[in-house]
């Protein structure tokens, strides 16, 4: 089990109001430092490259963050989406954590998952636009690396942070060879997410109300979700990771506990072992309690090591 992180993710400096902190990130790396994760095979993230994100995202999009470098001060790309002189260089390097985990479980007979404590965070940003705090799609960019570099045909994304994941379904509502599932609290930012918007059949929303909890997450995915990723036969599963559901997030109102990371996270472990040879690549999305955020990213990640 590989984890992927890079020290440049904690110099996208966001201001210090900012949820989406490095202090977020700091404190996941923090608690994965225990002795009880010494197991885990630490790799330093390379960087994406420009062809890689231009895959996803269209060329005025990648020139924007990575050719507007602000002198010593941050530049708002909108309301909430910072960029900052450190700012491209993380999200080169976040971006390349998802890269090369897709790799490393597509190439090496060894490693079968991946996690890539990474930030800034990716699931908002579109084909052509930053904003929810996200410069690139970094699961969308690992995601073409599977198609393209690998030639994979089916690629399952399970979505379980709090907000749509209006991005990738952006990127790939026309990708029938990616399966994009997503669970989220509705009517919340980014205001999509209907189960009405499915693409072309390959997007699968499942809104959740504010007040809902542990109860409800799991009757949907059990359900729902994991049933018909299990009958898309994904050769490959990625996870947005995202905490923010947790019942102690500021953004958010779901109720759900670090218990229901490690479900949820055992559940798609056992698919990508029936299905996609166990390959498993999931990356951190939101989370703004950095307490909620730490423990619940702890569950996932000793879900993923067993
Ligand atoms: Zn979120």
């Amino acid at each position: 089990m590989r984890l992927y992180t890079h020290p440049a993710c904690l110099q996208h400096d966001t201001g210090p109001h900012h949820p989406e902190s490095p202090a977020r990130l700091a404190a996941v790396l923090r608690v994965l430092d225990r002795d009880h994760y010494a197991a885990l095979d630490r790799v330093e993230a390379p960087r994406a490259t420009r062809d890689q994100l231009l895959r996803v995202h269209d060329e005025a999009h990648v020139q924007r963050v990575l050719d507007t470098v602000p002198m010593g001060e941050t530049q708002w790309l909108d309301d909430d989406t910072a960029l900052s002189p450190g700012s491209a260089e993380a999200a080169l390097r976040a971006a390349g954590a998802v890269v090369a985990a897709v790799d490393a479980v597509l190439s090496s007979g060894h490693v079968r998952r991946a996690f890539c404590a990474v930030r800034p965070p990716g699931h908002h940003a579109t084909r052509s636009e930053a904003m929810g705090f996200c410069l690139f799609n970094n699961v969308a960019v690992g995601a073409a690396q599977a198609m393209v570099a690998h030639g994979l045909r089916r690629v399952a994304i399970a979505d379980f942070d709090v907000h749509h994941g209006n991005g990738t379904q952006d990127i790939f509502w026309h990708e029938p060879r990616v399966l994009f599932a997503s669970s989220h609290e509705m009517p919340l930012y980014p205001g999509s997410g209907n189960p009405d918007e499915r693409g072309a059949g390959n997007i699968l929303n499942r809104p959740m109300s504010a007040g809902d909890g542990s109860y409800l997450f799991r009757e949907l995915w059990e359900g729902d979700l994991l049933p018909r990723i299990r009958a898309f036969r994904p050769q490959l599963v990625l996870v947005s990771a995202g905490f923010d559901a947790h019942q102690n997030d500021p953004l958010a109102n779901l109720c759900l506990g670090s218990e229901d990371y490690a479900w949820i996270t055992a559940k798609l472990v056992e698919l990508a072992n029936h299905h996609a040879e166990g390959r498993l690549v999931s990356t951190l999305e939101g989370g703004y309690d950095v307490a909620a955020l730490a423990s619940s990213a702890a569950a996932h990640v000793e879900a993923l090591m067993e």
